[in-house]
């Protein structure tokens, strides 16, 4: 027999949600469970807007559930912890990214990859959590999480800035390292300087890369290079622009989620060089094969990463003063916020102020 939703979820809980897919979120009651053995309850203070939360939203990849609440980029402040929780204590800081859970037994699970495990259950509008139910983001005034999803936050890291880092900022680290980008020497292009790019720019420029921003946007040139240290930046529809750097970069990271042509990317790689996608299209890209067999090219994908990683990657951008360039809202600007996210009309991640004007209606 189903349990009763009251029963296990006792704890009520306040945030905003959509509804359906017209866009719209306004203030949800909802319930949360109550803490676990090894969980920690915090209270939400920031939280960032994601991309990815428009595509949750408007249920372009076909599997949004609703009622939706959105946020996957959370820092707060730990309420109350479990029996059983060994690394935090009342009063912590704690940042939770994507990630609340996973199988904690496959390979990638064993190997810190919980991002690659097949039974990973993501923050919101995912697979159901254990228990059978919805999972809800931090558009909320409050989250419970398993330990082993919480991570310390840096004493030096700002937490407004820093919460896009639980997305943003360890999509784009996770490559860098994996694919051996993360040393000086090495010339990296990012294509798109929006939410990932723009965190692309600065951790490639903190590991001592030299960095190339291509973008369609000419406007963006003088914030790439002044504020954020890039090197040099390309219009990616200067066609001899666009020649004069082929066979210059060797690696790429592809911030874009919007369909493009990669042909003239792959052109500015090296040979054996690696072009990696980290924005999700909705549609299949064209891939164009000869540059690929001509250059002994390599085309990847990466998706955010493990929990080990995150925590390292928080450490790291406390260390080289690493931040995202955001602007701080209150929740009841967020239907706006969404709507100039849209038209890509932010410098360059709105974050709720959930811990201030998130109020229970
Ligand atoms: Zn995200
Ligand atoms: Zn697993």
């Amino acid at each position: 027999m189903a349990k009763s939703y009251e029963k296990e979820h006792p704890v009520k809980a306040f945030g905003w949600a959509a509804r359906d897919t017209s866009g719209v979120l306004s203030p949800f009651h909802f319930s949360r469970r109550a803490t676990g053995e090894k969980d920690l309850r915090f209270k939400v203070l920031y939280t960032g807007i994601c991309h990815s939360d428009l595509h949750h939203l408007k249920n372009d990849w076909g599997s949004s559930k609703y009622p939706l609440v959105h946020g996957h980029e959370i820092v707060g402040v730990v309420t109350e912890v479990g029996s059983k929780v060994q690394k935090f204590k009342v009063g912590d800081k704690v940042g939770v990214g994507c990630l609340i859970g996973s199988c904690r037994t496959c390979e990638d699970c064993a190997d810190d990859l919980e991002n690659y495990c097949p039974k990973k259950i993501i923050t919101y509008d995912g697979p159901r959590y254990y228990d059978g139910t919805l999972t809800f983001g931090g558009y909320s005034d409050h989250m419970v999480v398993d330990e082993h999803f919480a991570i310390h936050w840096p004493e030096k890291l700002p937490l407004d800035g820093g919460a896009p880092l639980l997305c943003a900022g360890i999509t784009t680290y996770s490559p860098l390292k994996h694919f051996g980008l993360d040393k000086p020497g090495v010339h990296i292009g990012v294509v798109g300087l929006g939410g990932l790019g723009h965190v692309a720019v600065k951790f490639a420029k903190a590991f001592g890369a030299k960095v190339t921003v291509i973008s369609t946007s000419p406007s963006k040139k003088e914030e790439a290079l002044k504020e954020f240290g890039a090197d040099s930046f390309l219009v990616s529809r200067d066609a001899e622009a666009m020649q004069a750097a082929a066979g210059t970069l060797h690696g790429i990271l592809d911030t874009v989620s919007a369909v493009h042509p990669i042909l003239p990317l792959l052109s500015l790689l090296k040979n054996h060089a690696k072009y990696i996608l980290l924005g999700a299209p909705g549609k299949p890209l064209e891939l164009p094969v000869f540059p690929l067999l001509l250059g002994r090219k390599i085309v990847a994908g990466s998706a955010i990463g493990g929990i080990k990683e995150t925590e390292e990657m928080l450490n790291f951008a406390a260390e080289h003063g690493i931040t995202a360039d955001v602007e701080v809202i209150p929740i009841d600007y967020v239907n706006t916020a969404i709507e100039r996210l849209a038209k890509n009309d932010v410098r360059y991640r709105f974050v709720i102020d959930v811990g201030n004007t998130l109020k229970a209606a």
